[in-house]
């Protein structure tokens, strides 16, 4: 049999058990909700996976492993230098790295594992292979022992996700050079690790092994952090991470990076034009990700993709070619795990004849470093260049009870409403468990809410919240506790 099958079929279309009402390629966040809410709407689903296990890139290697890793690399912070302050003696703590590793490894197979589960418990088909569109209404599954299944698909839907992006001149070894993906993983701590990229992935995954005791340069292209952030989080998130020891180099143009033996040379020209070079044991390479569709048969079918080779869909997630659908990384926007999963789901409601809809403006975006920083909406930049009247509202963790109680007091909470209509247009915070505050102002933006509602709102004490209700009574100039 070609493309091994790993569960029961939910009614396979007509009696042909390779014959489905939809399948999808891909399991990623994106692909395997899509699937699941298919199934739920009463279609039969396929899901067709190339990895030996479900969930992507945001369960294999993306966001699960990486914040199991910060959160316990966070656990031996706390421990080794935080915990006497709270009057709790804690000597001799050490660092068990393959411990820390193998509980990372356990959370993935657990969260993997239960895809599999909520396949089974759906009836959708699970097909190991490369899946791939020969022509419309057909996919052809390639097994990794080479055998060949197709399938016939009243709809696809690509969900094929990214990859991350490469550099010209630095050589991934998957050894000393590699992306996050090794990053995941190191079996030693490095002794200096130097991090192309001060995006998302090189402060997250820069920060836990700089905890961990590695020396960590970042080298980034933009002359400052998070560009495209509010302006006043990312020049505090910039203090804060150089006070935990990241060490950051702006305006850094990699050339070359070089692995002899334990040593990798990274060779970049500086903003002032001169070429520098340095050395380290690893080098993280985070410079973006790029869309996966290689070896989908995209060209042949004469199905549109951008510049970056994005699949351009319509405003149901349709592609150029009916009949074939596609969210989530591998369609422009941001891409993120929760982006993906809405657009799968609205994509198949689409499909069932519902009204399928994701508010763009109302994502939030968490990098969960330490402190978290979050947002949700426009930045003061957007608005000022939109020419769009706002007030803006700040109010300080180091004023908020529970923040003390903590000991994590660093950060703020800045909100942005239309200067008119007090409708809460932005969100942005850094501080402790941003990213579970965002969710209060990401429904606010969903509802159109004012600074108002948010203020009017009761928020139990002592609770960080607290500070979300202050910065929305700072709109108006009624902030209570400075
Ligand atoms: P993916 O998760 O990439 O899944 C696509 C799947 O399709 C993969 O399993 C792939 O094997 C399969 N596939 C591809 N081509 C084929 C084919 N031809 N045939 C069969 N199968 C195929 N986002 C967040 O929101 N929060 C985070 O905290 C976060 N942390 C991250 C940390 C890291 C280190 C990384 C790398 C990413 C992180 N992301 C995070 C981004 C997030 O992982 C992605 O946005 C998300 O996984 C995209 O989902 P997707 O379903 O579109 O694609
Ligand atoms: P990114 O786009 O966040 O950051 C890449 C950085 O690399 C940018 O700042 C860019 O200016 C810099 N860069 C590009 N070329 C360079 C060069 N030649 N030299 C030096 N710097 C260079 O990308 P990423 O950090 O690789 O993350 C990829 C994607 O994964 C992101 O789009 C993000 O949405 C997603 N992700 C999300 C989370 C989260 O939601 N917490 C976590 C990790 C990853």
């Amino acid at each position: 049999m070609s493309g091994e099958t790993t569960s029961a079929t939910k009614n396979p279309a007509g009696d042909n058990p390779d014959s489905f009402d939809l399948v999808v390629i891909g399991s990623g966040p994106g692909g395997y909700v899509a699937a699941i809410r298919a199934a739920q709407l009463g279609m039969s689903v396929a899901c067709v996976e190339r990895d030996k296990t479900l969930g992507g890139t945001c369960l294999n290697v993306g966001c699960i492993p990486s914040k199991a890793l910060l959160e316990s690399s966070e656990r031996f912070v706390e421990a080794r230098d935080h915990l006497a302050a709270h009057g709790v003696k804690a000597s001799g703590v050490e660092l068990d790295l393959p411990t820390m590793l193998g509980r990372k490894e356990k959370i993935v197979a657990q969260l993997t594992g239960g895809i599999a589960g909520l396949f089974k418990k759906n009836k959708i088909t699970r097909i190991a292979g490369h899946g791939s569109i020969p022509e419309k209404g057909v996919v052809a599954v390639k097994g990794a022992d080479g055998s060949k299944r197709r399938l016939k698909a009243a709809k696809i839907l690509i969900a094929t996700g990214s990859t991350p992006a490469s550099l010209p001149g630095v050589e991934l070894d998957g050894e000393r050079i590699g992306t996050s993906t090794e990053a995941l993983s190191y079996e030693r701590v490095p002794e200096h690790l130097i991090v192309i990229g001060a995006g998302v992935i090189g402060l997250e995954l820069g920060s836990v092994w700089a905890r961990l005791g590695a020396k960590v340069t970042i080298l980034e292209f933009m002359p400052k952090l998070l560009p495209t952030m509010d302006e006043e989080v990312s020049r505090l998130a910039l203090r804060l991470f150089k006070r935990q020891g990241l060490s950051f180099t702006f305006g850094a143009r990699v050339q070359q990076a070089k692995a002899e033996g334990d040593t990798v040379t990274v060779t970049y020209q500086s903003a002032g034009g001169e070429e520098t070079t340095i050395e380290g044991d690893r080098v993280l390479v985070a410079v973006g990700r790029r869309p996966c569709t290689t070896g989908l048969g995209l060209a042949n079918l004469g199905l549109d993709t951008d510049r970056r080779g994005c699949v351009i869909v319509d405003e149901h997630y349709q592609s150029s070619v009916p009949g074939i659908w596609a969210i989530g990384d591998v369609i422009p926007g941001p891409m993120l795990a929760h982006k993906a999963s809405e657009e799968g789901l609205a994509a198949v409601e689409n499909m069932a004849g519902l009204p399928g809809h994701v508010c763009y403006d109302a994502i939030p975006n968490v990098i969960y470093t330490n402190p978290e920083i979050a947002s949700v909406g426009k930045t003061e930049a957007e608005l000022k260049s939109d020419g769009i009247p706002y007030r803006k509202g700040t109010f300080p963790f180091m004023a908020n009870g529970r923040a003390k109680a903590l000991g994590q007091t660093d950060g703020m909470v800045k909100i942005l409403a239309h200067a008119e209509t007090d409708r809460i247009l932005g969100f942005h915070c850094i501080g402790p468990r941003a990213g579970d505050l965002v969710a209060e102002a990401a429904i606010a933006v969903e509802f159109s809410a004012s600074a108002e509602d948010l203020a009017r709102s009761v928020h139990a004490h002592p609770t960080l919240a607290e500070v979300v209700k202050e910065a929305a009574l700072a709109v108006d100039g009624r902030v209570i506790h400075i």
